[in-house]
C-alpha cells in the first residue's frame, strides 16, 4: 500500500509524507520537528516508519526541522551539493553516514522506490523537484517554480499524482502594500513562484497527458486563498474539456494540516 499526503504546504512551511511497504520518507521538512511529529500522529501515520528526507532546496520553509528530525529519527538526508552548502549553517550536526548528496537529474533508490530528481527554476543554490516511481504509479512534487520550464514538464508528465505549485494571484501580489517591490519582482520572476494562472495551465497539460490527481500547493498566505487557487485551476481544466472528479481529481493542500490522504494499492 502506498500513502501520500502533505503535512504542511505554503510559504509558511512545507513537508509531505510518502510511505511504501519498505518504509516512509518526507519530502522537505520546513516546520519544527515537534510540529511535524504531531502532524504525523494526528494523521495516524507512524513516525518510526520514516527512513529519509529528501530536500528540494535550502529556503527555510523547506528545511526548518531537518536537523532535529534527522538526529531524532536517524534519517538519511538527501540534497544536492548546492542545497547542502546553503543549509549547512542551519541544520547543525548531521553524521556523515546520514548525508546523501545527489546531482540534479540523478535517480536513486530510497524506501523501496526509484526517486528521480530534476532541476527547477527557483532562486536557490541548486533546487530540485522529485518524482517517485512506485510499482504501479508515480508521484511528482513540483513546487517553488518560477515557471513551468520544459525540463520540469518533461520530468513530471505522466505522473499519476502531481503536487503542483499555485502560489499567488498576480493582482493580489502587485497590490499588496506589505511587500517591497524587490520581493514582488522576485516572486513574479522566472525563478520565483508559479501563479494560479500558470499553475492552472500546467494542470491542463498534465491532465491531458495522464495525470489523474492534482494537488495544488505552496499557496501564499497573503497573496492567495485556497478557493481562488482551486477555482482558477478548475476553470482552466473545464475550459480544456476535462471533467474534474471524473477525469482528474483536484485538491488544495492545507497550509497547517494534513490534507487528503492518497492511498494506492
Ligand atoms: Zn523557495
Ligand atoms: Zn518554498
Amino acid at each position: 500500500m502506498i500513502t501520500f499526503c502533505t503535512l504542511f504546504s505554503g510559504s509558511s512551511g512545507n513537508a509531505a509524507y510518502l510511505e511504501t511497504d519498505a518504509g516512509a520518507i518526507l519530502i522537505d521538512c520546513g516546520m519544527s520537528c515537534k510540529q511535524i511529529l504531531d502532524s504525523l500522529i494526528d494523521a495516524k501515520l507512524e513516525p518510526s516508519r520514516l527512513r529519509a528526507v529528501v530536500i528540494t532546496h535550502e529556503h527555510s520553509d523547506h528545511i526548518r526541522g531537518v536537523g532535529p528530525m534527522a538526529r531524532k529519527l536517524g534519517l538519511t538526508v538527501c540534497a544536492t551539493e548546492g542545497t547542502w552548502a546553503g543549509m549547512e549553517h542551519t541544520v547543525g550536526t548531521i553524521p556523515a553516514h546520514q548525508r546523501m548528496r545527489i546531482d540534479p537529474g540523478e535517480s536513486f533508490f530510497l524506501a523501496g522506490m526509484e526517486v528521480a530528481s530534476f532541476a527547477i527554476p527557483h532562486d536557490a543554490n541548486e533546487p530540485v523537484g522529485y518524482r517517485f516511481f512506485l510499482p504501479r504509479a508515480s508521484i511528482a512534487v513540483a513546487t517553488d517554480l518560477g515557471h513551468f520550464a520544459p525540463g520540469v514538464q518533461a520530468a513530471v508528465t505522466g505522473a499519476d499524482l502531481v503536487l503542483l505549485e499555485s502560489n499567488h494571484d498576480p493582482d493580489k501580489l502587485r497590490q499588496n502594500p506589505h511587500y517591497p517591490a524587490t520581493l514582488k519582482n522576485r516572486i513574479l520572476g522566472k525563478k520565483g513562484h508559479l501563479s494560479n494562472e500558470s499553475g492552472a495551465q500546467a494542470a491542463v497539460q498534465l491532465a491531458a497527458t495522464g495525470t489523474r490527481h492534482l494537488l495544488l500547493g505552496h499557496l501564499s498566505s497573503e497573496n492567495n486563498d485556497p478557493d481562488l487557487a482551486y477555482r482558477t485551476s478548475h476553470a482552466a481544466l473545464t475550459n480544456a474539456g476535462a471533467v474534474v472528479g471524473r477525469d482528474v481529481t483536484l485538491q488544495v493542500a492545507g497550509r497547517y494540516q494534513t490534507g487528503y490522504l492518497y492511498r494506492m494499492a
